[in-house]
């Protein structure tokens, strides 16, 4: 379809006048097309070619609104590094409207009636970051939001003693509420009617099968947590780490939402930290389940006058078991491992593994897709070459040897099931500020480069060889700050 014919529903309007303020986007100064994703306009039926045009970029600036759209920003509270913040909110994001159930925002449209101390803008840098690793998260099969468009301008944004140039990434999500959503309504005076009308929304966005059910938030509420509970186990078998998980970045769609300072770890260590600003390590790799854990106990809290919270609580109990069970099962599949057929989790030669993965400082990513190379046992030395202490990872392979003898698994059997799980290419933080750094003279190939890359992480890439080896040592696990 034509840009000019999409036609957007707007859905919230019903709701409480705190949840929203209706606004005009601030444009940016001479903006430039940087890239869009062609996958993400098939989903609201986009002809992708319409990107190329000059309405397009106006309607991205938000100096042109689709047909029926009335853009607005959207208040939510939440808990950030353990402390309740009554009132945050959309501070630079605008929403347009839904097609095909999927509400488009474009994020750094300028200020809001949310926006507090903020400037209403995204640089360049965190755009970017967000653009490319939504999609290289979908093609993993982690649940997340989608980005379908980034551009920059000459309106420029002061971060950490940098200028820097202002970008706006058009997502799209489900739903754009969060449990900090929730945390705001609980904390207002027609709480329990606006609790409900809110639970009705998520329920109409993300769980509709849930509708006319008795019982429907509680069940909600029970869906989320299985969902959170899959999205954190793929999170943590690909060495994916969040950064910022408060309350207010978790979506009730069980979605990887708000991506800040997040990171794909380099070499594998339990502790690590990605976000610079988190000095105790609250939202460490190793802490993102009990995170996850954590805030869905603030949502409980939150929905307690419109649920049974005692339901809710006992419900919870189930997060870590879900969270493990999932957890294992791509573990076994990243090692070629069939759990269910043998009937076993392989628990200790997992746990054996992430050990050797650590005392060999080998990279993460790296090493599953080298696994999925060899073609017999004599060669692992292609795969303890690439670390930096081999002997951890060669005891490691005699008891992943006998297992595989024990449970009768083959190399081509392996092979087969590794192949659709381990890619040769993850988005890792030193490519993305090649791209960046690139993108800041002006040139944007590199941004769609990792776009192809990432949405085709199990594909050969012929120029980027490079980037399927481990990250270069003094680039590896280093901490970015909060406005990345
Ligand atoms: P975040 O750390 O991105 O999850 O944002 C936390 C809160 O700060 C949210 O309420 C954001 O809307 C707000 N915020 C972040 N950056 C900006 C900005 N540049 N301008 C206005 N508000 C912002
Ligand atoms: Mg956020
Ligand atoms: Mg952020």
């Amino acid at each position: 379809m034509k840009l000019n014919d999409l036609k957007v529903n707007m859905e919230y309007f019903h709701m409480d006048d705190n949840l929203y303020q209706k606004l005009d986007a601030t444009p940016l100064k001479n903006p430039k097309l940087i890239s869009y994703n062609k996958q993400a306009c098939d989903l609201i039926n986009l002809d992708y070619k319409e990107c190329e045009t000059k309405d397009f970029l106006d309607f991205m600036n938000g100096s042109k609104v689709l047909k029926n759209s009335q853009p607005f920003s959207m208040v939510y509270a939440g808990h950030q590094f353990g402390y309740f913040v009554p009132q945050l909110g959309d501070g630079r994001a605008i929403n347009l409207g839904a097609i095909n159930k999927w509400q488009l925002q474009t994020k750094g449209s300028g200020l809001t009636k949310y926006s507090r101390r903020g400037d209403g803008r995204a640089v360049l840098r965190s755009s970017i970051r967000e653009y490319i690793i939504s999609e290289a998260m979908h093609a993993l099969k982690i649940p997340t939001t989608r980005a379908l468009a980034i551009i920059d301008s000459e309106t420029f944004a002061h971060r950490e003693w940098e200028k820097e140039s202002c970008s706006i990434v058009l997502r799209m999500s489900p739903s754009w509420i969060r449990i900090g959503t929730f945390e705001f309504f609980a904390n207002t005076k027609n709480s329990k009617e606006n609790l409900r009308k809110l639970a009705d929304l998520v329920i109409e966005e993300s769980y509709v099968h849930l509708k006319d059910e008795k019982n429907k938030y509680e069940k909600m509420f029970y869906s989320l947590v299985d969902k959170t509970a899959l999205m954190i186990a793929y999170w943590q078998s690909y060495g994916f780490m969040h950064g910022v998980m408060n309350t207010d970045n978790f979506s009730m769609a069980g979605l990887t939402i708000d991506y800040g300072p997040f990171a794909f770890m380099d070499y594998f260590d339990k502790n690590c930290i990605c976000n610079h600003t988190d000095a105790e390590g609250r939202y460490s790799y190793n802490n993102q389940p009990y995170v996850a854990r954590w805030n869905l106990i603030v949502l409980a809290n939150a929905l307690k006058e419109i649920c049974d919270e005692e339901k809710l609580l006992e419900y919870i109990n189930t997060f870590i078991p879900q969270h493990e069970n999932v957890y294992l099962e791509q573990m076994n599949k990243r090692i070629g491992l069939d759990a269910v057929k043998s009937g076993d989790n392989n628990l200790d030669l997992i746990l054996e593994l992430l050990g050797a993965l650590e005392s060999s400082k080998m990279d993460y990513n790296v090493f599953f897709y080298e696994l999925t190379k060899i073609k017999s046992f004599d060669e692992i030395s292609l795969i303890t070459n690439l670390c930096v202490f081999r002997q951890p990872l060669e005891d490691w392979f005699k008891s992943y040897e006998k297992v595989c003898q024990n449970q009768n698994s083959s190399f081509t059997k392996r092979v087969e099931i590794m192949k659709k799980v381990n890619p040769k290419y993850i988005i890792k933080n030193y490519m993305l500020q090649e791209a960046i750094e690139l993108a800041h003279e002006g040139d944007y190939s590199l941004v769609n480069d990792l776009l192809n890359i990432a949405q085709n992480s199990f594909d050969e890439h012929e120029k980027f060889e490079n980037y399927s080896k481990p990250t270069p040592m003094e680039y590896a696990n280093v901490k970015l700050s909060c406005s990345s």
